[in-house]
């Protein structure tokens, strides 16, 4: 399942949801206010994920900005 990012437009706070594609565009409370004033913006780890590789250039997802023995990564 894609996790989703949004912005909540009353405090300013950035959030993620693990949701159904099919419900990604649907509206969200936000986690810290309770807000329903949210907008979903592009997930940096969902558009990684979703792409063809992202092993070549930023090696795997648990080494981002560094090296690391999982993937080779440097
Ligand atoms: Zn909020």
């Amino acid at each position: 399942m894609p996790i989703y990012e949004y912005i909540c437009k009353d405090c300013g706070a950035r959030f993620e949801s693990m949701r159904p594609m099919k419900e990604a565009n649907q509206p969200i409370h936000c986690k810290s206010c309770l807000s329903p004033n949210t907008y979903r913006t592009v997930s940096v780890f969902f558009a990684a994920s979703e792409g063809r590789s992202i092993t070549s250039t930023a090696g795997c997802a648990s080494c981002a900005g560094g090296s690391c023995t999982s993937c080779g990564h440097h």
